[in-house]
């Protein structure tokens, strides 16, 4: 081998090599405000999500949103004030759907906020637009609704399967409807920040027991993402264990559901595609029983080698 030829293959190493670290690199950052299915008030469905390197977050549901930055300022995800978060660093919030443990947060704040845009498919944002920021129940601090609308927050209607800029960052939006107790909708957000993305799941029933087809709908669109590694991890609620029976899971996920959601994914996404692959659970709900009862069902039927995350509030990690 000539001394060009080996500069070569070596210079053809590093690049192999320097492509795959790129691989590897995280592309989001997250820090949870929230991530209890019920009861805590203080600790309600609300993610914090960022590309890597900067401070341009959207903030996914908003159940608990001043007490989790509280936290998070305490672990050092942040290290400015709670307001200066709460202002500067929320660009924006994504609401799945209109329960109020994913909207406390936004509402009981929206007074200290500064002005930003908040995303929600049709029917979300009607249900907030009467129910909730109507000068009844809260002040309309949207520019659409009932009431004397404050205009603080512009109120961004999304439609369905289309590609939506988050205002003030780097990411894009796109909105999939899902069942939460047919007909009640709820929502997934695929993110996107460059050519990688994150999905969040807002809660959803089985597509078996909703007797609906939104789950799947989801995983074939998203399965070329899966396949091809751009897409970085997957939010998604899992409130039971398996003893709760289909009539009492009001239109939410078991470990089984969960297992056999994403095995419904896998064989679109090909075999192995989610060894490894991260999924992070979202809304367990109390009691601390029941809790200790989801992990260790999931523990056991994690066949598709999962990586599987319980964030916790206040807590930074990355995708
Ligand atoms: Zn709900």
């Amino acid at each position: 081998m000539t001394i060009f030829n080996r500069l070569l293959l070596c210079f053809f190493l590093i690049s192999i090599n320097t492509f795959a670290q790129k691989e590897q690199k995280p592309t989001f950052q997250v820090v949870p405000l929230g991530i209890k299915g019920g009861i805590d008030e203080k600790n309600l469905s609300a993610y914090l999500l960022a590309p890597i390197n900067t401070k341009d977050f959207i903030c996914l549901d908003a159940g608990t949103v001043n007490a989790g930055i509280e936290v998070a300022i305490k672990n050092k995800a942040f290290k400015v004030s709670t307001s200066e978060v709460l202002r500067k660093y929320i660009k924006g919030y994504l609401i799945s759907h209109a329960h109020l443990d994913h909207v406390s947060g936004l509402i009981i704040n929206s007074p200290a906020d500064s002005s930003k845009t908040v995303y929600a498919t049709n029917k979300c944002m009607e249900m907030m637009e009467n129910h909730y920021f109507n000068d009844q129940t809260w002040a309309n601090f949207g520019d659409a609704g009932v009431g004397f609308p404050l205009k603080k927050y512009h109120f961004q209607t999304l439609t369905i399967d289309e590609e939506t800029p988050l205002t003030n960052t780097t990411m894009t939006v796109k909105a999939f409807p899902l069942s939460h107790v047919n007909p009640f909708e709820s929502t997934a957000f695929l993110i996107k920040n460059g050519d990688a993305y994150a999905l969040y799941l807002g809660d959803t029933g089985p597509d078996a027991v909703e007797k609906s087809t939104d789950l799947h709908d989801l995983w074939t669109a998203i399965a070329p993402l899966v396949k091809d590694k751009q897409l970085k991890g997957i939010f998604i609620e899992v409130s039971f264990p398996n003893e709760q029976p289909d009539k009492f899971l009001f239109g939410h996920l078991t470990p089984n559901y969960l297992m056999k959601e994403l095995h419904a994914l896998e064989e679109l996404a090909g075999k192995d595609s989610l060894k490894g692959f991260k999924i992070i659970i979202t809304h367990l709900k109390p009691p601390a029983k029941n809790i200790v009862k989801i992990k260790e069902q999931l523990k056991n039927q994690n066949d598709l080698g999962l990586k599987i995350i319980y964030p916790e509030q206040g807590k930074r990690f990355e995708l």
